[in-house]
Formats: structure tokens, sequence, C-alpha cells
């Protein structure tokens, strides 16, 4: 039977903690009970360096509940890579890994649906929100700009998916090959090609505690994303060097052609060429070493060229999952 583990990351969750831990035990029970998954399924915390008392009630539940985790991270990595710990260490007692945040935003008797799907075949199960009403203007609107400008460069996101996902043990293993340091889950989990599908929910309103995304924080991780992924802004500079260039020769010429007229004070042909010429020769420079750094920048990178899905040439077939 499917061996489950659900992973949450947790920074500064004291208020939230205790109600969520009881929650996630009680949809444990509810699927061992349907015989959808093995009681052997686990519910890992990870603690990302909080400063409250988060890592107390984490390891005080692990010393009461038997189906309770915890790991702590050294210091606060950050949502993704506390994520990334969490199902790093999961995949090994568990066939399949199901992530979710700690303040119970989303619906997580959804996991059964997760679930359901994975026995069905799939590697990956996306959640996604059915509608954002309780999240304010400002986030849905930042939210969305954000989808249409990563899927305008070609950066396959799935629109409104959290983290909120299913990975099987292989997808998490394939996962595990992206060395990337700026590591965004969203971008990098529909690369790995595995069959997927989606599953949709409600999203609720934060129950207690504040978010742990402020606005700078989440343009931040924004950015990141996008620049992960995307050669774009490098290219944009170059492409404005080369444009301004061109201008400037036209510019130059126009500019001549008042001083053979007799249009013009003295000095301020050459000043004004020079101004315009060199400033064109040099955001294209700018361009052109960006795009060395881009090189370098997707070297640095190492990601996997390519990922398995079935092996025949190594050892027998084996079935395409284990559940
Ligand atoms: N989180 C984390 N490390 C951080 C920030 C957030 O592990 O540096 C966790 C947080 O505890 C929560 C999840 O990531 O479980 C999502 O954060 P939050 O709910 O505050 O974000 P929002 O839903 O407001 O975007
Ligand atoms: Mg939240």
């Amino acid at each position: 039977m499917t061996v489950l583990a659900i992973v949450v990351p947790c920074y500064n969750e004291e208020e939230m903690l205790p109600e969520t831990i009881e929650q996630l035990r009680a949809l444990r029970q509810q699927l061992i009970d349907e015989q959808l998954i093995s009681s052997e399924s686990k519910i890992v915390f990870v603690d990302d360096g909080s400063r409250d008392r988060t890592w107390t009630i984490i390891y005080k539940a692990c010393l009461r509940y038997e189906e309770i985790k915890g790991i702590k991270l050294a210091g606060n990595a950050g949502h993704q890579h506390a994520l990334l710990a969490g199902i790093i260490a999961a995949k090994q007692m568990a066939h399949c890994v199901v992530t979710m945040d700690a303040d119970l935003q989303d619906d997580i008797y959804v996991v059964r649906e997760f679930v359901r799907k994975f026995q069905e075949g799939y590697d990956i199960v996306y959640g996604v929100r059915k509608k954002r009403d309780v999240d304010s203007y400002m986030k849905r609107w930042t939210a969305e700009t954000f989808y249409r400008i990563m899927n305008r460069i070609g950066v396959k996101l799935i629109y409104n998916h959290a983290d909120y996902r299913l990975m099987s043990r292989r997808a998490v293993e394939a996962l595990a090959q992206f060395r990337e340091v700026n590591l965004f889950l969203r971008g990098v989990v529909p690369l790995l090609g595995f069959p997927s599908t989606t599953v949709y929910y409600d999203r609720k309103e934060r129950k207690a505690g504040v978010t742990k995304y402020p606005f700078m924080k989440m343009i931040r991780f924004a950015f990141d994303g996008l620049t992960s992924f995307s050669m774009m802004p490098i290219r944009f500079v170059s492409l404005l060097g080369f444009c301004s260039f061109v201008v400037s020769v036209l510019f130059a010429l126009y500019v001549l052609f008042l001083k053979m007229t007799g249009h013009t004070q003295t000095g301020w042909t050459s000043l004004i060429m020079s101004i315009w010429l060199v400033g064109g020769l040099q955001l294209m420079a700018i361009g052109l070493v960006g795009e060395y750094i881009g090189k370098v920048y997707q070297e640095a990178k190492q990601r996997p060229r390519y990922i398995v899905d079935v092996d025949l040439l190594n050892g027998p077939m084996i079935a395409r999952h284990e559940r």
C-alpha cells in the first residue's frame, strides 16, 4: 500500500503549529481508515531556523507521536530550501511526498485526491487554487502579472499553483539532481517531464500568525524565479545597446549635417557625437559581457541535461512505479 509522507516547512509558526499537527494527524488517520495509505505514512515538519518555539513544539510532537518526524535546519534557508530538505529526507521512507504550508490555507483533504492520482500512475500532482478571493487585491495582481511574464518568456509554470503538490519518489530523486542554489521549485518541477496532472481546490485565509512572505520578500522571490530561468533581462540590455548604437550613428550623421550647414555652436557637434556614440558602444559592450556572464550562469547551474523515465538497458524492465 502507498506510504505517504507529508512535508511541512515551518518558519515562526508557533501560533499555528499545534492545530496543524492535530489536523494533519486526523487527515492521516482518515486516509489510513479509508485504506488509501499505509499506516507507515508520516508527517515531516521542517523547522526553517525559526526564532520562536516552533522547534520545541515539533520536538515534543515527535516524542509523543510516532507518525510525526522533525528536521531542524541550521538557519533560515528559506521556504524553497526548507521544502527541498524535507522532501529529500522524506523520500527514503515514502513512495510519494506531499508538500504543504503550515498555515492550513490550502484545503488539506485534497491530499486524498493527490494520492488517488498517484495510484493512477501520475508522478506529479499539482494543487491549483480555484479562486483567490481571500487574497488581497495587491497579492492577486502581483501574482497574475508574475505568471504572465513567466509564460511570456517561455517558463512553463502551472497557473495558480503554489508549492502544494505530490511528487513520487523518483520525481524527488530527479529533482535532487537540480543543483542550482537559487532553486525555484515551481519552475523546476514541470521541467522534470514526468506524467503529471492537476487537482483544483479552494484556498482559505491564514488561521493564525502572519504571512512569512511580506511584499518585498515576494518581489525578491518573483525576481529570483525570473532570473533563474531566463536570460531575457541580459538579452534586453544587449538589444538596447544595439538599438542605441544604431540611433547614435543616425544622430551623429544628423549632427554632422547641422554642422555643415552652419546651424550649430562651436564645440557642440563633437561633444554630442561623442556622448551618443560612446554611450551606445558602452551599452552594447555591457550587453556583450552580459551574454558571456549568461553562459557562465547557465553552466554554473549544472542542471541535469535529461532525466530518465524508463531504462531498458540497465536491468530488467521494472514496474514504472512502486506503489
Ligand atoms: N516558510 C519557511 N521559511 C521561510 C518563509 C516561510 O519555511 O523563510 C514557510 C511558512 O512557515 C509556511 C510556508 O513557508 O509554512 C508559506 O509561508 P506563508 O504561508 O507565510 O506564505 P503565504 O501563504 O502568505 O504566501
Ligand atoms: Mg500561507
